[in-house]
């Protein structure tokens, strides 16, 4: 028997359970999971925000297989390879989407560990092993602790960077990037704002480009505020990258849209909903 921590029906409440170790079929492997993060979609998932969820939530594991299906090579993948489990855990790999280099996070079809398979938030769970996110065993520069958040919240301000088209020397605004100044200025950031001050928009602009704008903004706050914040800091041909993942309350935002700028979004459901939403 494994223990869980499974969301009790109707609320945020976790509870330990003890449940049957999953079964591998015959294309999966078993991994034994030493950590797992938890991470902001998970309290989204557990309050209902993306519809149904398997009862256990988690995507950011680390762990080791303990066992294959009976149809996985083992020259491919082995007992004891260290594993990252993600928020994707497979995808169709054959539509639009999944034909582009990293589209698969666009894939309609796309099963997420906690929303279509049960999450990380246990001591096992089986990963399709075509899909198998295989870590370096350095866990003296690479802790399995450390390693865990960069698999959803890591990567997926990474990839904001890497694709908001900044070229050195331009100015790019992570807004709701949280930990306070001290912590922000630590992790590389050369100014920092208070979102709470009155003209924080003109103080952005005016802090690091004269009043122009900034060339891109990574919105990772779930808030209203942020979000319109992340489009007034913005210079001409600017990228807007919402990937504060949570369904925008109605009432709070009243999104005035630059007609230069660009946007994107960091899950094709959610981000869906964000575009019709702006259409109206
Ligand atoms: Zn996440
Ligand atoms: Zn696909």
């Amino acid at each position: 028997m494994e223990r869980d921590c499974r969301r009790s029906e109707g609320s945020f409440n976790f509870e330990i359970r003890s449940v049957p170790i999953p079964e591998p079929k015959p294309w999966e492997v078993l991994i034994k999971l030493t950590v797992t993060g938890v991470c902001g979609t998970d309290v989204s998932l557990a309050a209902g925000y993306v519809g149904p969820t398997c009862d256990i939530l988690g995507h950011e594991g680390v762990g080791h297989i303990v066992a294959l299906g009976s149809g996985v090579d083992p020259s491919i993948v082995k007992a004891g390879d260290r594993i990252g489990v993600s928020w994707v855990r497979d995808a169709c790999g054959s539509c639009p989407c999944c034909r582009e280099p990293g589209g698969e996070t666009r894939c309609l079809e796309q099963l997420n560990s906690g929303r279509k398979l049960d999450g990380t938030f246990a001591e096992y769970c089986v990963v399709p092993a075509r899909y198998l996110l295989t870590l370096p065993d350095d866990k003296a520069n690479l802790p399995d602790e450390l390693v865990a958040p960069v698999l959803c919240g890591g990567v997926t301000a990474y990839k904001a960077l890497k694709t908001c088209g900044a070229t050195p020397g331009e100015w790019v605004a992570v807004v709701g990037a949280g930990g306070g100044e001290e912590f922000c200025l630590l992790s590389g950031a050369e100014a920092y704002f208070d979102a709470l001050e009155p003209d924080v928009v003109a103080s952005v602009k005016n802090t690091t480009t004269g009043g122009v704008g900034v060339r891109a903004s990574i919105v990772t706050a779930g808030s209203g505020k942020a979000y319109q914040n992340g489009l007034d800091v913005l210079g001409s041909l600017a990228r807007w990258f919402a990937w504060g993942y949570r369904p925008l309350p109605r009432s709070s935002v009243s999104i005035l849209w630059p007609s230069s700028t660009e946007a994107s979004g960091s899950w094709e459901p959610w981000w869906g909903r964000v575009r019709r939403r702006l259409r109206h």
